[in-house]
C-alpha cells in the first residue's frame, strides 16, 4: 500500500511503498477514510537527528479516520464496517491519569515506548493503518469523515485548552487567539458557541484576518509590534482574560503575556521553534496570571468534539490532496499557504 513517510530528520516526507498491516490480537485494522496534516508534523519533520526517540522511516499522520476493514483476535466491541476517528495520544490504560481518560499525559508510554500513530507509531497518511486498541476508536456516524477527521487534534487539542478557562469566560470577558491556521480557527468557532466572550484573533497576513473574521472573530489584530497596544485599545485596561496562543515562538508568547489582565489564563499550545520561554514572577506579569502549556485532550474529550460536530457547531475549512499529492500539503502547510487544514484522502 502507499503511505506517507518520514525516512530521515529535517528532509521532505516521502511517498513510499509499504506492506499492508494485519492486527494483532486486541488490535483493530482501518481502511484509511481521511488523515489531517498538522503543524506538529512539521516540527517533527524539522526536529534534529535522533532527537524524536523513535525509529525511522515512520509512516506519518496522527489526524486519523477510517472504517474498521478487520479485528484482531479479542475485539468485539467494534464490528467491520464502522466508521471512526482515531483518539491519538495513546497511553497504557490503566495508570492514574489514563483512567480518568487524560491518555495524553500517561505517566507510563515513555517507559513503555507507547507512541502516538503519526508521532512514533504508523499513522494514518496511509491506505490502512493499524490501531492498539478499539478504545482509541470514537464511532462517527454519518458524519463525513473529511470533514471531521482534524476534530481529533486540531479540534480536540483547542476544546482542551479553552474548556479550563470556561469558568472565566463569563458576560464581558475577552478572549485573544494567536494564530488563525488549522487549531485557530476550531478556536475561535469553539469560543463563539461555549462562552459569551468577546474574541480577538491574531496572525499575520490581511487573508489570516479575514478568514479569523469569517469563522466568528469579532476582532481581528495584525500579530506584529504594535499587537499589545493593539489589542489593548480594544479591551481596556483591565486586560484580556484568556488568551490562546498557537504558534509559541518568542514574540507571540511576549504579546500573550502583554495584553493578559488580572487574574487572566495564558495558555500556550503552539510548539514554536522549542526555545521560546515566558518571564514570571511576582512583579512580571498582573496578578494572578496562570500560565498554561496543554497537550492534545484527554479521550472523553473526543467523544465530547465529536458530539459538536453532530450538533453542526464546528466547521473544519479544508483543502484536500490525494495520498499521491500528500508531500505537497506539507510542503504548503510549511509555506503556511492554507487556509484551515491539509486533509489526505486516500
Ligand atoms: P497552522 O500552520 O495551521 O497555523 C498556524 C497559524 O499561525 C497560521 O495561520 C500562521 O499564519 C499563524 N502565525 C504564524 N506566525 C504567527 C505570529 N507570529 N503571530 C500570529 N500568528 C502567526 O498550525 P496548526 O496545525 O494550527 O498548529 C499550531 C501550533 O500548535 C503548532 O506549533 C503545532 O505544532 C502546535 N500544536 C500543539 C498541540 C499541543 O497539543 N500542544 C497540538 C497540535 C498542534
Ligand atoms: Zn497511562
Amino acid at each position: 500500500m502507499k503511505a506517507i513517510q518520514m525516512v530521515k530528520a529535517q528532509a521532505e516526507p516521502e511517498l513510499r511503498e509499504v506492506d499492508k498491516p494485519s492486527p494483532g490480537p486486541g488490535q483493530v485494522l482501518l481502511k484509511v477514510t481521511a488523515a489531517g496534516a498538522c503543524h506538529s508534523d512539521d516540527f517533527v519533520l524539522n526536529a534534529p537527528p535522533g532527537a524524536l526517540g523513535f525509529d525511522l522511516p515512520m509512516t506519518l499522520g496522527h489526524e486519523g479516520a477510517g472504517v474498521v476493514a478487520e479485528v484482531g483476535s479479542g475485539v468485539d466491541s467494534v464490528t467491520e464496517g464502522t466508521s471512526v476517528v482515531v483518539y491519538g495520544p495513546w497511553g497504557c490504560g490503566v495508570c492514574r491519569f489514563c483512567s480518568q481518560g487524560l491518555e495524553n499525559y500517561c505517566s507510563k508510554a515513555e517507559e513503555l515506548k507507547i507512541y502516538p500513530p503519526g508521532l512514533g507509531a504508523p499513522g494514518a497518511m496511509a491506505e490502512y493503518m493499524i490501531v492498539d486498541d478499539p478504545r482509541h476508536l470514537v464511532p462517527i456516524g454519518d458524519l463525513d469523515p473529511v470533514s471531521t477527521v482534524s476534530l481529533t487534534d486540531a479540534g480536540l487539542t483547542p476544546y482542551h485548552a479553552i474548556k479550563a478557562s470556561l469558568p472565566k469566560l463569563v458576560g464581558g470577558s475577552t478572549a485573544v487567539v494567536i494564530g488563525s491556521g488549522g487549531l485557530g480557527h476550531v478556536a475561535i468557532q469553539m469560543l463563539r458557541h461555549l462562552s459569551p466572550a468577546q474574541v480577538i484573533a491574531l496572525d499575520v497576513t490581511q487573508n489570516k484576518l479575514d478568514f479569523a473574521k469569517s469563522v466568528g472573530a469579532h476582532e481581528a489584530v495584525l500579530s506584529d509590534s504594535d499587537a499589545v497596544d493593539n489589542v489593548r485599545k480594544i479591551v481596556g485596561k483591565d486586560g484580556v482574560t484568556a488568551v490562546f496562543d498557537f504558534v509559541g515562538y518568542q514574540p507571540t508568547i511576549d504579546i500573550a503575556m502583554g495584553v493578559v489582565g488580572t487574574l487572566g489564563d495564558v495558555t500556550i499550545v503552539g510548539l514554536g521553534d522549542g526555545s521560546a520561554t515566558a518571564k514570571v514572577g511576582y512583579w512580571a506579569q498582573p496578578h494572578e496570571v496562570s500560565v498554561r502549556s496543554p497537550y492534545w485532550g484527554a479521550r472523553t474529550e473526543l467523544l465530547e468534539v465529536i458530539d459538536l460536530a453532530h450538533n453542526g457547531v464546528v466547521d473544519v475549512a479544508l483543502e484536500t490532496f490525494s495520498l499521491d499529492d500528500g508531500v505537497e500539503a506539507y510542503r504548503r502547510l510549511a509555506a503556511n499557504n492554507l487556509r484551515g487544514r491539509a486533509v489526505v484522502v486516500p
